[in-house]
């Protein structure tokens, strides 16, 4: 039978020529293309072979492997021999193999790999002359036999490594290698007893049968529990699958002059230049890996083997200028000679990244385009917000959605009143609710942290947490709060008030205890990165804001505009409050007036400091969008703190809050459906958005407002609001006796607005995309309740993102795509942006950005990674760059 493949199976490497390349990372895997590409760089590196990679799927349950690729391995086999002028199955020079795993995709630890492959009672024999040391050979012997046992046998390590270690008390030495030699062969001979009683085989003592048995335990580790998960977390493909890779051994083993270790060129979390890692002398690959050893620092090396470690800086160099990126090698010195086991595409932390890439452009290695195109965006959230220091352990309690990035420790608080105080006086507190309300809002201030029971990626919880730049995880699983017994369950734990926790907003992760945080850093290689980035862009980014602190943290960020200033939360806070609730619980209009008077003035300071803060920048506020469930009290002590305040009996408040309840909130007396109801809303906002306009307008300042309509379905709707704003702007200008430019626009957030757009463009200057519920619209799911369920949905593989976070483009998208096209054949120059949460995820602001958008809006703290993602896009644009790779 010839083999169904039309390319080679199995690519030679570690002499002359290699037959692969860096390139080939799909055939050889990472390891593979490395050691062919070294070998092609003429770095030493010991001879061996790569199976290839599509191999991995060929059924090998049975072991059964084609005639084609046995003479193919055992063609490169004896290539091996030539190399090495050894033997496999050799006694006088015996040839040892390690096999190892390798994906495309490296997925460090998750599958397996064995040493010393070759070695029988024979072969051991050669091995002790060839080395002169017959402890390592028979230590060699049983490393061997146990590892081939767990990996090909898979047989549980435990009674292995607990003979040793009674053999290693009864002999009274601490260190395996100094076992005497005759115990070593006792306890070979029984380590194989084992593998007989526990596997019902007898360890095989041929090298072509151990070899055969080692590749495919390899392929098949493919397949294991802790590797398919892995690619379920980093979203790899099963089909990649991995190569193996057959390389002649070289021992770090040999005595105090051998070694072995791995290191970065450059550190892997702060970016800084020169070799960092780790290494042991006198010591196996495994021994640094598995922490059974204490490892020194790589900068040891340097006076106990002086030559390698100038070598391994000097192979470091070539590495890096040749890949032109960070590598984290592997490496094995024998008897004072450096070998190369591994290079690959060293992973870094974003602070690293950012460095690295500013370092790279003045050492001349990379262009500013590459330094820009590198930074995952996301990573930014690393220099913005405090991580987690991933370097102790942690407690895992629950994982919920990442709904406002950064990391906090705090003690679990279940009110707001509370968290409020102990906040005040300084205390690390969390801020745990079921789902929070605008009640909440003065505890929020105060936490380090939101936690929440329920509500998604645009709950209340998230929206106010990304606003205020705290950390917050919405919806976490299986997590069941009772707020008035001060404590939550979860996974049969119980968390009760004052119990530490730690919050990674960035993944969802909720710990137990106190986990340490390494602090935020915009430092000068930001500046740079962020620099290079904005003369790359074309697609402009605002902020949503509606502080004018978050208006200046949002400047300081780079944000050219507000994109949103949602109007409603404005009076999340006191007596704000209190006024908002009289106005939607005003039972007639002049109630409402009244209630509408007392609002004006907070609207109008409020504007004129956001207009100040933005310094010319266009500010879009959008008209009142209250969901009325959130302003409503939600229980009978809320009932009666508002009835005191508005000098109401309790009854009267309970009555009209009830008959203000909606079965569907969210698809209710909201948006421009407020204003079309109650114009007086309407004409109160837009009186305060002139006169603070013209205000500042008057003293010099320079103004640019747009006002948006809310939640539009027909061009009716927006035509009568349109109407009243533009009365109330003339009147305004009148009286003021000064005009202000500005522009009147819709959100597109509801399919018939998108599907109506050409008609909406006639009257309307600018379209901004509220995907949040253009989203909740398109897919029938509410954007509260979706959190409970989507895990299942993306861990079922039916989709592959959750579209609350990174935009539906096949769905949604293509209602944009018509909207955009539509409203721009009406009116040419509409305006467009985007302003729901999409418009800080990187694969969003790239889809924005290829329909020609203007802008993306997005909440303060993503304002840089929009920035840099509009770069990236713009880069891919150019063809500079792939944009999958960007943006992963
Ligand atoms: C949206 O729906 O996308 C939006 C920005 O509005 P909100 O989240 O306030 O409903
Ligand atoms: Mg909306």
């Amino acid at each position: 039978m010839t083999s169904p493949y039309t390319q080679p199976l199995v690519y030679f490497f570690g002499q002359g020529r290699a037959d692969g390349t860096a390139a080939m990372k799909d055939v050889l895997g990472g390891k593979g293309a490395g050691l062919a590409e070294m070998t092609n760089l003429g770095i030493p590196v010991p001879p061996g072979f790569t199976i290839a990679a599509p191999l991995c799927h060929t059924d090998l349950e049975t072991h059964q492997f084609p005639p084609w690729l046995r003479s193919q391995v055992e063609t490169s086999l004896q290539r091996l021999e030539a190399a090495t002028g050894r033997q496999f199955g050799g006694g006088d020079n015996p040839l040892l193999v390690s096999v190892r795993s390798g994906a495309a995709v490296s997925m460090p630890g998750m599958m397996e790999t064995i040493l010393n492959l070759g070695l029988n009672d024979t072969t051991v024999a050669g091995l002790e002359k060839q080395s002169s040391n017959s402890a390592f050979a028979w230590d060699s012997y049983r490393r061997f036999v146990t590892m081939y046992a767990a990996v090909v046998f898979d047989l549980a390590k435990a009674p292995f490594e607990h003979r040793l270690e009674e053999m290693r008390l009864a002999a009274k030495v601490s260190r395996d290698i100094d076992l005497p030699v005759e115990q070593m062969k006792a306890l070979v001979k029984e380590y194989k007893a084992i593998v007989l009683k526990e596997s019902g085989h007898p360890f095989p003592e041929d090298p072509i049968e151990q070899l055969w048995g080692a590749i495919a335990a390899v392929f098949e580790s493919w397949n294991t529990r802790r590797a398919i998960d892995y690619r379920k977390l980093h979203d790899l493909p099963d089909a990649m699958g991995t190569a193996v890779n057959i390389v002649t051994m070289v021992f770090g083993n040999l005595g105090e002059d051998s070694g072995t270790g791995v290191t970065f060129t450059r550190d892997p979390s702060t970016g800084a230049r020169g070799l960092y890692g780790e290494y042991l002398l006198n010591a196996q690959g495994e021994d640094v890996v598995s922490g059974t050893r204490n490892v020194e620092p790589i900068s040891q090396l340097k006076d106990k083997l002086p030559q390698a470690y100038s070598e391994l800086e000097r192979m470091a160099r070539v590495l890096e200028r040749h890949f032109r990126d960070v590598q984290d090698m592997e490496f094995t010195i024998e008897r004072g000679r450096l070998y190369m086991l591994q290079t690959r595409r060293g992973q870094r932390t974003g602070h690293a990244a950012v460095r690295t890439a500013v370092e790279m452009v003045s050492e001349g290695l990379i262009s500013e385009e590459e330094a820009v195109a590198r930074i995952p965006p996301n990573d930014l959230n690393q220099l913005l917000h405090p991580t987690i220091d991933h370097a102790a352990a942690l407690d895992l309690l629950t994982t919920g959605l990442p709904a406002s990035p950064g990391a906090a420790c705090g003690t679990a608080v279940f009110d707001a009143d509370m968290a409020e105080q102990m906040g005040r006086r300084g205390e690390a507190v969390i801020l745990i609710r079921r789902e929070t309300s605008p009640e909440d809002f003065h505890g929020m201030i105060q936490s380090r942290a939101i936690l929440t029971a329920r509500g998604g990626m645009t709950s209340h919880a998230a929206v106010v947490a990304r606003g205020l730049g705290k950390p917050c995880v919405a919806s976490a699983q299986g997590m069941d709060v009772d707020e008035s017994g001060r404590k939550f369950e979860v996974g049969g734990r119980t968390i009760r008030e004052g119990d530490w926790l730690t919050l990674d907003g960035g993944t969802g992760r909720v710990y137990s205890g106190q986990a340490a945080l390494i602090p935020p850093e915009m430092n000068e290689y930001f500046t740079k990165i962020m620099g290079w980035a904005d003369r790359l862009r074309h697609l402009r980014v605002r902020v949503n804001a509606e502080t004018p602190a978050d208006a200046h943290r949002a400047r300081d960020f780079g944000a050219e505009g507000i994109g949103l200033c949602r109007t409603e939360h404005m009076f999340f806070e006191g007596d704000r409050l209190i006024a908002m609730r009289e106005m939607i619980l005003a039972e007639d209009t002049e109630g409402r007036k009244s209630a509408l008077a007392k609002l004006l003035p907070i609207q109008r300071t409020d504007f004129e400091a956001i207009f100040r803060a933005m310094e010319g920048f266009p500010v879009c506020i959008r008209l009142l969008d209250p969901p009325l469930h959130e302003f409503l009290p939600k229980d009978a002590e809320e009932i009666a703190g508002l009835a005191r305040a508005l000098n109401r009996t309790v009854e009267h408040v309970t009555r009209v809050t009830e008959s203000l309840a909606e079965t569907n909130p969210m698809l209710g007396l909201r948006g421009c459906r407020l204003g079309i109801i109650y114009p007086e809303i309407t004409a109160m906002q837009a009186r305060a958005i002139f006169e603070a306009a013209c205000t500042v307008a008057s003293r010099k300042g320079r103004v640019m407002p747009e006002v948006m309509i809310p939640l539009t379905a027909t061009v009716v709707e927006f035509r009568q609001q349109a109407l009243i704003v533009r009365q109330i702007a003339e009147e305004v200008f009148r009286e003021r006796q000064i005009t202000v430019p500005y522009l009147l626009g819709t959100m597109i957030e509801l399919p018939r607005a998108a599907l109506t757009a050409d008609e909406i463009a006639r009257e309307a200057q600018f379209f901004s995309f509220g995907t949040n519920d253009l989203t909740q619209t398109t897919w029938g799911l509410s954007r509260d309740d979706a959190g409970r369920f989507l895990p299942q949905y993306l861990e079922r593989g039916i989709i592959p993102d959750d579209p609350f976070q990174v935009l539906d483009e096949a769905g949604v998208g293509k209602l944009i795509q018509l909207a955009c096209e539509l409203g721009r054949k009406t009116r040419p120059d509409l305006k467009l942006g985007i302003c729901g949460e999409h418009g800080g995820e990187p694969r969003s602001v790239a889809f924005c950005d290829d329909l020609g958008m203007n802008y993306v809006s997005c909440s303060p703290f993503r304002v840089p990674i929009a920035r840099l993602a509009a770069a990236q896009s713009a880069l891919a644009a150019r063809g500079t760059m792939d944009r999958t790779r960007a943006t992963v």
